[in-house]
């Protein structure tokens, strides 16, 4: 019996990941998993703040290791010694080759093992990010090949794909869950309270004063 009641959300303790748990919630009450992954990231507070939001939406969190990740590939993101670049024509310094490829690759097979047909992801186009592997085509074309690769069905739902930081922090008020947002992790610097000043928290911040909302997330006070 296919399980229909059930979905896996990639949750990485982020904004948009925590969206999507809150999304995959309404649609799935009876049965959301969440999945993260130790890739040896540059913060660990992500994994702990990943830990806290599934805590407080009650629902199950595995961590998988995926820490061979980080030795694939050279990048600012599992390598903290390596500044953080997005330059002009460039991929972003942060941008983990194979990252969502691998990611979605592992969770498809968790989703099947469990018998779980729709995955959701928090991946967005409309963000500045560039990432190819956030674009809807890889998506689809991946999704296909998953399918065909497991000879299952499986759903890549990505309710975020055309929305702006601000549609996103609007989606999140209007699900009842904003408070939700205090637990998840942006700053590049790694510290919480965030930073209030390197792009990922401006982008942040950007999203709320857009959507004309209170960013429930402590920030550091401006140093003059
Ligand atoms: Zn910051």
């Amino acid at each position: 019996m296919p399980n229909q009641a059930q979905a896996l959300v990639l949750l990485s303790g982020g904004q948009d990941s925590t969206t999507c748990l809150a999304l995959a919630l309404e649609e799935f009450p009876n049965g959301v998993h969440a999945l993260a992954f130790d890739y040896g990231q540059r913060h660990r507070i992500e994994l702990e703040q990943a830990q806290k939001i599934a805590n407080i939406a009650g629902v199950p969190l595995q961590i998988l290791d995926t820490r061979w990740l980080a030795g694939l590939s050279t990048n600012a993101l599992t390598d903290p010694t390596l500044p953080i670049t997005h330059l002009d024509g460039k991929l972003p310094s942060t941008f983990v080759d194979g990252r969502n490829l691998f990611f979605l690759s592992l969770a498809a097979v968790i989703a099947k093992q469990k018998n779980i047909h729709t995955l959701y992801t928090g991946v967005c186009e409309t963000d500045f990010s560039g990432y190819p592997d956030c674009r809807a085509d890889f998506i689809q074309s991946l999704n296909q090949t998953l399918n065909l690769g497991l000879a299952y069905t499986l759903k890549i739902a990505t309710p975020l794909m055309w929305l702006t930081k601000g549609e996103t922090v609007l989606l999140m008020q209007k699900l009842g869950h904003l408070d939700w947002y205090a637990h998840t992790h942006t700053c590049y610097e790694g510290i919480r309270p965030g930073c209030r000043q390197c792009p990922a928290c401006l982008l942040r911040l950007k999203g709320f004063e857009d959507a004309q909302l209170k960013d429930p997330l402590e920030y550091r006070a401006v140093t003059p």
